[in-house]
């Protein structure tokens, strides 16, 4: 290990900071950040530099550089452009006793800066030694994903509780295992998602059963959008919470790499209903979701697209709120949306369509649609759809006036790799789409912004950042 790595107290401490551009204005702001006093010495100043000394925030010595600029501090930074004010930074801290990061410059510097994910009081500090920035910076966007957002918030959340559960739980084994189960629990997860009024109440029951043990490790269920296929298109929470289950139920709309995201050892269980035919019954879902949630594991439901369109989700969460179990809902990227983006059509456009609808048309719902409105000018539709019924949507639009020249737009496992669109008009989508034996899941855009749709746009540029991301 060539460099130890520390947490410095700054608070209140004087710091030097020798520069006045860009790079030392970024520094200043990391160093007030930690509450230390800065003091910046430089000829001329950076208008964000400017700010902060009219704000009385940074003492500001307009001046050359000069040893003396050293008395009191306590750490110093040197970011100027020139190598040899930087080395004369540097040597001046060596002399003195005082660790000196400089810019750029790993060999120069007794101290490197390394590349941070704050999420105060949580700190990760990544360090390569100086010898590669550019991979710290790689290394930190992927926490930055992982770590979720309100994590400082759960660590500040757990340090005001303490208290409580120290008086709570006497026993300090029991009390460790407590605190282990907490955070791999639903307290923590309701803290993660903003839900801290509910884990406080959560907290308070656990406590009052004596038996906070078996408690904390309740169950709870993750009600997630698996969005329309394509991993990337995950939620930060869906990930998180997808590597932090037990057991995953989900769909046959979940796609396969979507599943490969899921922590390695949870066990997998498809509830994927066969259109038609059902395979697993949602009745035969809620069982499984109770008796898994109720042996104390944390299940994930994922579902394709978002939840709360066209999912049942609502059904779901009736269920486990009225057998008092947690439940967390991540929203996902609703197929529509998805095709959308992937067939580059806007659904809204500005003097072409000012409203857009999701509809189901499957099962005896299209009879109860408002097929008028439906079939009006300046406005786009979109229907989630089993393949077998767009004949019927057509007839059912045509009836109602909309003419054989609307555009229409079909798009197929819209997002996935093998995604097609089919694009033509009300008078002949229905032979376009037995042409090209179009299969489910589909679905269909109707109005005019449904004229732009292109081929798989996105194919391209993905595959080829797929490829660069490997190498
Ligand atoms: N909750 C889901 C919808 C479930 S209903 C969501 O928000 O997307 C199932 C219908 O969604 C399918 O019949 C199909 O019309 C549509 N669908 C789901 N995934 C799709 C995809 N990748 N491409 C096209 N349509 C899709």
């Amino acid at each position: 290990m060539e460099y130890l790595p520390v947490f410095l107290n700054l608070r209140d401490r004087l710091t030097l900071v020798v520069g006045g551009g860009a790079m030392a204005a970024r520094k200043v702001e990391l160093l007030l950040k930690a509450q230390a006093r800065v003091r910046v010495v430089a000829p001329r100043l950076h208008p964000e530099l400017a700010l902060f000394r009219d704000a009385g925030r940074i003492e500001h010595l307009p001046l050359a550089f000069e040893p003396q600029h050293f008395s009191d501090v306590a750490f110093a930074i040197a970011a100027t452009d020139s190598r040899a004010v930087n080395q004369a930074v540097a040597s001046t801290g060596a002399a003195r006793g005082v660790f000196v990061n400089v810019v750029d410059d790993a060999i120069g510097s007794s101290a490197v800066m390394p590349a941070l994910v704050d999420r105060s009081p949580i700190i990760v500090a990544i360090g390569t030694a100086g010898q590669s920035p550019t991979l710290a910076r790689r290394l930190r966007a992927q926490l930055e994903a992982m770590l979720p957002e309100r994590l400082g918030e759960l660590a500040r959340w757990a340090g005001a509780v303490r208290e409580r559960v120290r008086k709570g739980l006497p026993d300090a084994d029991r009390r460790r295992h407590f605190w282990d189960q907490l955070f791999a629990g639903n307290l923590a997860s309701l803290v993660l998602a903003g839900r801290v009024r509910d884990a406080d109440q959560l907290l308070e029951q656990q406590l009052q059963h004596a038996c906070a043990d078996t408690l904390a490790g309740r169950g709870e269920v993750y009600l997630i959008g698996a969005g329309p296929g394509d991993p990337d298109l995950l939620t930060l929470r869906a990930l998180q919470l997808m590597q932090q289950a037990d057991v995953v139920l989900y769909d046959r709309l979940v796609s396969a790499a979507v599943l490969d995201r899921v922590r390695r050892d949870a066990r997998r269980i498809d509830v994927g209903k066969q259109s038609g035919r059902h395979r697993v019954t949602q009745d035969r879902i809620h069982s499984l979701l109770l008796e898994h949630a109720r042996q104390g594991l944390r299940v994930a439901r994922l579902k394709g697209g978002d939840p709360f369109i066209f999912g049942r989700g609502g059904e779901e969460i009736d269920l486990l709120q009225r057998a008092g179990i947690p439940v967390i809902v991540v929203p996902g990227v609703t197929a529509a949306l998805g095709a959308a983006a992937s067939a580059q059509v806007p659904l809204t456009q500005r003097g072409l369509a000012p409203s857009v609808t999701f509809v189901t048309a499957t099962g005896e719902g299209a009879s109860e649609l408002n097929w008028a409105a439906l079939s009006a000018p300046s406005q786009t539709i979109v229907f989630y759809m089993g393949v077998a019924q767009l004949p019927r949507i057509v007839e059912h639009l045509h009836a109602h006036g909309a003419p054989a020249d609307r555009p229409v737009a079909i798009v197929e496992r819209a997002t996935l790799p093998d995604q097609r669109v089919v694009a033509g008009s009300l008078g002949n989508i229905v032979e376009m789409a037995q042409r090209a034996q179009v299969a489910a899941p589909a679905l269909l855009i109707v109005g005019e912004v449904a004229s732009r749709a292109v081929q798989s746009a996105q194919q391209l540029p993905f595959q080829w950042m797929a490829g660069v991301a490997r190498t």
